[in-house]
């Protein structure tokens, strides 16, 4: 029997695509930029399988199309670029990759937090462009201030995998109290960490520090408005590692001009990448990344692995390990045959 076609919608790295090549005809797209919609169209009805990023759109059209389509192992362990629903009606599997960028999402989260608190890029930029020089002191009691964590409360909106591990960090780490909503109550998490539930709205209002760790959803979308930005602390900073689209990014804008929050650390947008003009880069309270929050060696090659393992694992006809639309199963077996 002849290989299934795979296209990977990236460079990954080569031991991997070595030990996929085991079992698939892979090919590579290996330009740094995505391939246009039309090109993905073309190669989905071609392949038997796929490995997609975020930045791939993949919609009901397309699958439809995609008649020997029968997996898509995304490289991420968000979906929202992918209509499930669809993919599941058609028998297509769609994997993902949790619990592998947990900790390097939280580290960035904490790195953000912490940017964002003590001002780090503004006091990079205060010393790197003579702005220190200039002050004609080295050490002045009100020079660069910023806040201290200890004692603060920390809001996690969506208590998961990566929101969890932020809040062990937050209570073990830096004697933070945390408070959290979820949609569901975390009794185990309370009971070990002493983290407690609060409905949104209260847990804008009681928190300094609030961070994101929802998925993209049509429940989430936009779920930071300008009505519960208004609710938020003067003092409080808003951090976002989950996805741009839960916040409205014209309510954060204003937000941010007219002083309804103290500052913000973001490594998602509603449009990535982020024009150099965008208002966001104007404000010195505002720390900005390029959705790096998995992007540690480490974390980028344990999701090509998972992705693999996902990949031979459906080769098998066994059900692949992080298998996101599990009804799929009742569709079709795992396998090509
Ligand atoms: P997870 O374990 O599924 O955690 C998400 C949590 O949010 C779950 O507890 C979920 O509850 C909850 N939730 C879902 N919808 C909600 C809603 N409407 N209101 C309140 N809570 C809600 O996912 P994770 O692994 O922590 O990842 C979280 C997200 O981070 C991903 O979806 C991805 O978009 C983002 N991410 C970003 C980066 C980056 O590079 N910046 C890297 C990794 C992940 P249920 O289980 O009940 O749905």
């Amino acid at each position: 029997m002849a290989k299934p076609k795979l296209f990977v919608t990236r460079e990954l790295f080569e031991d991997v695509i070595k030990k996929l090549e085991q079992y698939y005809d892979v090919e590579v797209w290996d330009k740094y930029t995505p391939p246009p919609y039309e090109v993905l169209l073309e190669k989905a009805k071609e392949v038997d399988a796929l490995v997609t990023l975020l930045t791939d759109k993949v919609d009901c059209n397309l699958l439809q199309q995609a008649k020997k389509l029968r997996i898509i192992a995304q490289y991420a362990v968000g979906y929202d670029n992918i209509d499930i629903e669809c993919a599941t009606r058609l028998g297509i599997y769609v994997t993902n990759t949790p619990g592998v960028l947990t900790e390097a999402t939280a580290e960035l989260t904490w790195a953000l937090i912490l940017a964002t608190a003590r001002r780090i890029v503004e006091a990079d930029h205060f010393v790197r462009w003579g702005e220190w020089w200039r002050t004609g002191t080295g050490w002045h009691p009100k020079m660069m201030l910023g806040v201290e964590l200890k004692g603060k409360t920390l809001g996690v909106i969506g208590l998961g995998r990566i929101g969890s591990r932020v809040a062990e960090i937050a209570v073990k780490g830096f004697g933070m109290k945390v408070i959290y909503y979820d949609t569901k109550r975390r009794e185990d998490l309370e009971k070990e960490l002493g983290v407690e539930y609060r409905d949104l709205d209260q847990l804008l209002q009681e928190a300094d520090i609030i961070t994101i760790h929802v998925p993209l959803t049509d429940k989430t979308y936009h779920m930071i408005n300008e009505e519960r930005l208004k609710k938020m602390k003067r003092s409080a900073i808003l951090i976002n590692t989950a996805r741009g689209k839960v916040i409205d990014t014209e309510a954060l804008v204003k937000a941010l001009r007219e002083g309804w929050i103290a500052g913000a650390g973001l490594d998602v947008f509603e449009q990535e990448p982020l024009p150099p003009n965008h208002p966001l880069t104007a404000f010195k309270n505002v720390v900005l990344a390029p959705h790096i929050g998995s992007a540690t060696y480490e974390t980028r090659h344990a999701m090509a692995e998972l992705v693999a393992e996902n990949l031979i694992a459906f080769y098998e006809g066994r059900e692949p390990p992080t298998l996101v639309n599990k009804e799929v199963l009742k569709v079709r077996p795992p396998g090509f045959k």
